[in-house]
This record gives C-alpha cells, sequence and structure tokens, in this order.
C-alpha cells in the first residue's frame, strides 16, 4: 500500500519578535496586564496533528492530506518547552496545561511531563499540571502519565450515542474506545478527571442528559462547553450555541443542581453539585458569560508562539527569541513587557467583530494554538 504523503509547512507565518526592555528587571510573578490580569495559566500545544477530525475543530475538508502541518524542525523541543515553563513559573504561572491538537500523539510526551513535574513555584509549590485528550491513546498511555508525574486529566467526549459521536469525530472512532481510556486512567490512579463535552445546538444536545446520567456517580466531573468561534473553519454561527443555563436547566428537570463557589478566582467552569450527592458539573459559557475579564491564560503554539487570547490572529514568536542566544533574564523581561501590553478581550466585544471579516478569517486554529 501506498503511504499517503502528508506536506509539511517549510514556512510558518510568524507574529513580532517581543521586545526585550533595554533596562532589565528580576523576574516578578506580579506583573498585571492593561486589564489588571495576572499571569497564572499556561496552555502548551505540543503537536497541530490529530487522529480525530471532529468537524467543528478540524473538519476534513480542510485538514486533509493537503494540510500543510508543521515541520519536526518548527516544533519546540522538549527542552526549549521546559526553559520557556521554567520561565513562566517564575513569572507567576501555577498551572500548564498540555494540549493540541491530540498531545498524546507526541512521541515521549511523558519525558516532557517528567521534565515538568520537577518545577516549583517561587513560592516552592507544585505545579498544576495537567493534559487534555481525546482518550483515544489512554488505554495504553495512562500508566506512563500518571509515573512521569502528571496531576490531572480532562478527556474529550461529546456523546455516548456511537452514530453521534461517531459523526462528530469523523474518524469513525467507537465511544467504548474512550471509555475504556477513562477507566484505565482511572485504574492508573488517576483522580477528579474532567470530561469535557462541546455541546452543538442540533447535533449532540440531546446526548446532554444520557452524559450527565453516565457520569454521575463516577468521580467524575462532566462539563458542558459552549460551541465557539474558534479558528477560521469550523463554518460557526450563533444559532448553533446551546447557552449553558439551558444545560443547566436540562439537567436540574431530572436531577436537582446547586451552584458551587469557585476553586479559585478565574476558574473559567461555573459549578454545579448535584443535590442528591452524586457528584459535580461544570459549564463553560465562552459565548453567553464572556469571562475575558478574569482571563489569566497565555497559550505557547506547537511552534512557540506566544498567543494572549484564544481568538489571537497573531502571538509574538518566542521560539526565534530562545535560539537567539538570549539570557533566560532577556526572555523573562519579554515576556512580562508582552504580558504588560495585554489589552485582548475578544469573548466580551465579540458581537463588535461579526462584521469584522479580517478577524474572523484570521484567527489561528485550535489545532495549532491549543484547546
Ligand atoms: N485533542 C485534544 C482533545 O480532544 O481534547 C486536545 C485538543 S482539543 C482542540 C481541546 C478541546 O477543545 C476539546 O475538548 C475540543 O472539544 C474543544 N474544542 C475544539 N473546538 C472547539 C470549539 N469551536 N468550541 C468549543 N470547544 C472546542
Amino acid at each position: 500500500m501506498v503511504k499517503p504523503v502528508i506536506p509539511i509547512r517549510k514556512e510558518t507565518p510568524r507574529g513580532p519578535l517581543p521586545l526585550i526592555p533595554n533596562i532589565l528587571s528580576e523576574a516578578n510573578s506580579r506583573t498585571l496586564d492593561r486589564r489588571q490580569r495576572p499571569l497564572r495559566d499556561l496552555r502548551i500545544s505540543v503537536t497541530d496533528r490529530c487522529n480525530f477530525r471532529c468537524t467543528y475543530c478540524m473538519p476534513k475538508e480542510v485538514f486533509n492530506q493537503d494540510y500543510p502541518y508543521l515541520a519536526q524542525s518548527e516544533l519546540l523541543s522538549f527542552e526549549e518547552i521546559h526553559r520557556l515553563a521554567t520561565i513562566f513559573v517564575s513569572l507567576g504561572v501555577e498551572k500548564i496545561r498540555l494540549t493540541g491538537g491530540e498531545p498524546l500523539l507526541r512521541k515521549d510526551l511523558e519525558t516532557l511531563i517528567s521534565m515538568l513535574a520537577k518545577l516549583r513555584t517561587p513560592k516552592d509549590q507544585e505545579l498544576d499540571l495537567t493534559l487534555t485528550t481525546n482518550g483515544s491513546l489512554l488505554s495504553k498511555k495512562s500508566m506512563l502519565l500518571k509515573e512521569a508525574g502528571l496531576q490531572r486529566l480532562t478527556v474529550s467526549l461529546d456523546a455516548l450515542d456511537d452514530s453521534v459521536f461517531k459523526a462528530m469525530n469523523d474518524v469513525d472512532y467507537p465511544v467504548s474506545d474512550v471509555l475504556k481510556g477513562i477507566e484505565a486512567a482511572q485504574k492508573a490512579g488517576f483522580e477528579g478527571i474532567k470530561v469535557n463535552m462541546v455541546v452543538k445546538k442540533g447535533v449532540n444536545d440531546h446526548e446532554i442528559l444520557p452524559m450527565a446520567k453516565y457520569f454521575r456517580n463516577r468521580g467524575i466531573t462532566l462539563r458542558f462547553i459552549e460551541f465557539m468561534d474558534v479558528g477560521s473553519s469550523n463554518g460557526w454561527n450563533l444559532d448553533q450555541v446551546l447557552p449553558s443555563a439551558e444545560v443547566i436547566a436540562k439537567i436540574s428537570e431530572h436531577f436537582p443542581l446547586e451552584q458551587v463557589d469557585p476553586n479559585y478566582a478565574g476558574e473559567v467552569a461555573q459549578r454545579w453539585r448535584y443535590q442528591d450527592g452524586a457528584g459535580e458539573i461544570g459549564v463553560i459559557s465562552s459565548v453567553t458569560q464572556a469571562f475575558c475579564h478574569e482571563c489569566s491564560r497565555a497559550r505557547l503554539s506547537t511552534d512557540g508562539q506566544l498567543f494572549l487570547c484564544l481568538f489571537a490572529t497573531e502571538g509574538f514568536d518566542f521560539k526565534t527569541l530562545i535560539r537567539s542566544g538570549r539570557s533566560d533574564l532577556e526572555i523573562a523581561n519579554a515576556v512580562m513587557q508582552t504580558w504588560s501590553n495585554r489589552d485582548d478581550r475578544y469573548s466580551e466585544i465579540r458581537h463588535l467583530h461579526t462584521k469584522d471579516l479580517e478577524r474572523k478569517h484570521g484567527k489561528v486554529e485550535m489545532s495549532y494554538i491549543g484547546g
């Protein structure tokens, strides 16, 4: 059989080089952006490839054999990721999430995890080190991930009904294999696993209740995510968004819920608990109740561009910076400078952008920037 040839990108468009101030300051974990938001959370995309073709994220028509994925030399190496992560942690980052693409497709990911697991915050605390996955490789990899020091896991699953799930992942992947992956992760010792379900009106909203029923009493927090207008290829439309308030109302009819206080300031999911003690669910209302005002998250793309917002059109080229012989202090200063100029709040002003075609078509894809 002839192997398919996957073209790779020869050169990726890069964002501007981050500025290094003339006078360097000490790394400081209290840097605020222009809207007084601290930097606490870093998402790192470790690959732009995925083995699923979820219709709302990496639709087949776009992410086909002609799609120019990043070349190996363009990816940040584990050493480069570790170096940048160390700098970000010195600047106040307390939580790191590995994502992608499908992060478990990155070869030897557990090596990177064991490197990151050793990092300590300036207050000598462990990082909250976590990963988002489609679950397809969890049966194989859960033990390795746990041993490497990964603390938490989020698994994406959009339906329990096989035909609905297969239509959404578009590679005929069965639900049972994801559920087996979640069980393997629990056996490997992962606690407090979260399952994320993207709700698309008219596509999988009838799966809300079966999903809630299944994950109740299993020690798993199911979280419902409003379908977002990320990237430029998923044909997003407001009519396809089911407001989280409706999700809560739907579940409450069968299993009464009560709201719970956030675990920490800036938590994006609103927490709800089953009144009968069967556990918790969460809703992420990125469209109907934007949380930009407390967003403390930066994103590092697979090729080392730093994005200050999920809906950004360009990032800052930290890969070139770290490959140019700059010191850690210089890079830390570039991060502080970049963060202190941050003013993004796309979701809060989304309605102003709907007619802004440039923004609409220039937004980077989630698989590249990291979901
Ligand atoms: N491959 C991994 C996975 O499936 O979890 C990590 C990457 S994926 C981009 C991360 C998360 O983003 C998934 O839960 C996915 O459902 C979600 N996602 C992708 N596109 C989305 C969109 N347009 N709106 C809301 N969530 C989206």
